[in-house]
């Protein structure tokens, strides 16, 4: 029997490592795992052949017997434990009027170019943590995988489009689920904050030459829209005194405004959003934030993140005093105190008043346009009234959010397509948003319980 003989080479690999003294504990772990892998591997084959020999001949899609059954039909695919073959049978569904594998959808193998449901999610998660020759080596040097970098891109793409399939899913029914309304023990408000960043993307492969003969560079930036959802409720703060939100919903997206504002729906609706008191919008300024937020949620509050406010005020104190630091910071101190403390109202009437100082010429224009900038967004300054609520005034945790991200997906060199890098994105939110076991099922597995 196989594990008979698999004993005696682990009892011959131990007195090998206590004979050795060049050997610790390390080299032991490296050769016992060696040990044991052609064994895990056999019984991996030996049950997936059984589990595709009983699988019965029916559409895994829509349930119809199906027809023109054969067996026979070979598939091999990476498992964590090494390559296996199996045999399995093929038929063709009336209704669907397409070939079904039953056996593959039964072990999970529809959806991969030849790797196991627990290789797809060493796969997946790798390539969506770091860049693809990277996440190549780290995987097989974790798990004992090898999955060269074309494979591992290709497969991690593939994942990540049954993840976009899954989302669009998920968003749909959180839209048109009726909810048994709960019991809301306190009222509590919803936060979503927004945010963009940009990608560089080459959108035109295989041009380059001829691109660059017409003086193009073969690149563009794309925004990767980004924003974050969490009930105010679920902020607190660790015992060290840190600020945390202890839930909190992700999005990520690169595919426009329309794709952002459903996702976010999607993911504000699973967070609460039916239920909340109330639902403050949080952004930087930019346009499209305000437009968006008045589509979606209309009855939302809306306000200026707080330090790009005062980046507009330091863009006045710039315009009055040049290079004098000392008279900038004794201008903008009682200014940012007052913007926080008081009113965006009595702020912009001191602006004002600087204005009316100044002679005309380029300085004078740059304090007027902040001046119409700030008094434009009045209405979503008021950082007074928003600190008592408890509110947060600032940004903070997209911005954040948009840092990991940039941290992953913005590297030196790293191009990416618009399909290619949707994917990933969209298995950083699966894996962000606690919702890695709804692509995997087994990730949320506990054998010890089984
Ligand atoms: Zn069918």
């Amino acid at each position: 029997m196989l594990a008979a003989r698999l004993a005696g080479t682990l009892d011959a690999s131990v007195t090998r490592f206590l004979n050795a003294s060049d050997q610790n504990l390390g080299h032991l772990e490296v050769q016992a795992a060696h040990d044991v892998q052609g064994l895990l591997r056999e019984t991996l084959r030996r049950a997936a052949q059984t589990k595709a020999d009983a699988t019965p001949p029916r559409c895994p899609v829509c349930g119809q017997p199906l027809t023109r059954c054969a067996a026979g039909h070979a598939r091999t695919f990476q498992t964590r434990f090494g390559e296996i073959t199996l045999q399995r049978t093929r038929g063709y569904c009336k209704r669907c009027r397409k070939w079904r594998t039953p056996a593959d959808s039964a072990l999970g193998l529809e959806d991969t170019a030849g790797y196991s449901p627990g290789v797809q999610a060493l796969v997946a998660l790798a390539a969506s943590k770091l860049p693809i020759a990277d996440a190549s080596l780290v995987l097989e040097h974790l798990s004992g995988v090898p999955v060269p970098p074309a494979t591992l891109d290709r497969e991690a793409r593939r994942q990540g489009q049954r993840a976009q399939a899954l989302r669009t899913q998920l968003d749909q029914q959180a839209a048109t689920e009726k909810r048994q309304p709960e019991l809301v023990l306190e009222p509590y408000q919803m936060i979503i904050q927004l945010d963009a960043w940009s990608l560089r993307e080459r959108d035109d492969w295989g041009q380059t030459d001829s691109l660059r003969r017409r003086g193009q560079e073969p690149e563009r930036w794309h925004w990767v829209y980004t924003g974050t959802v969490f009930r105010l409720d679920h902020r607190g703060q660790t015992a060290g005194g840190r600020p945390v939100i202890t839930q909190r919903g992700y999005v990520l997206t690169r595919q426009g405004l329309d794709a952002l504002r459903e996702q976010m729906q999607g993911e504000a609706l699973r967070r609460g959003l039916g239920q909340a008191a109330s639902v403050l919008v949080i952004g930087d300024g930019a346009v499209w934030i305000w437009r968006l937020a008045d589509d979606r949620w209309p009855q939302a509050k809306q306000r200026l993140d707080f330090y790009h406010a005062v980046q507009h005020l330091v863009a006045v104190g710039r315009a009055l005093f040049g290079e004098d630091k000392e008279k900038f910071k004794a201008w903008i101190k009682p200014l940012v105190r007052q913007l926080k403390n008081e009113s965006a109202v009595k702020v912009i009437r001191q602006l004002d008043e600087a204005l009316a100082g100044l002679p005309a010429g380029p300085e004078a224009q740059t304090v007027a346009k902040e001046i119409a900038y700030l008094r434009e967004h009045q209405d979503r300054m008021d950082y007074r009234a928003g600190r008592r609520a408890g509110e947060p005034i600032g940004s903070g945790p997209v911005e954040a959010t948009c840092r990991q991200a940039q941290c992953r997906f913005k590297r030196p060199g790293q191009f990416w397509t618009q399909e290619g890098d949707e994917a990933l994105l969209c298995l950083e939110t699966f894996w962000r948003n606690d919702r890695w076991a709804r692509l995997f099922p087994h990730t949320a597995f506990d054998p010890a319980r089984n």
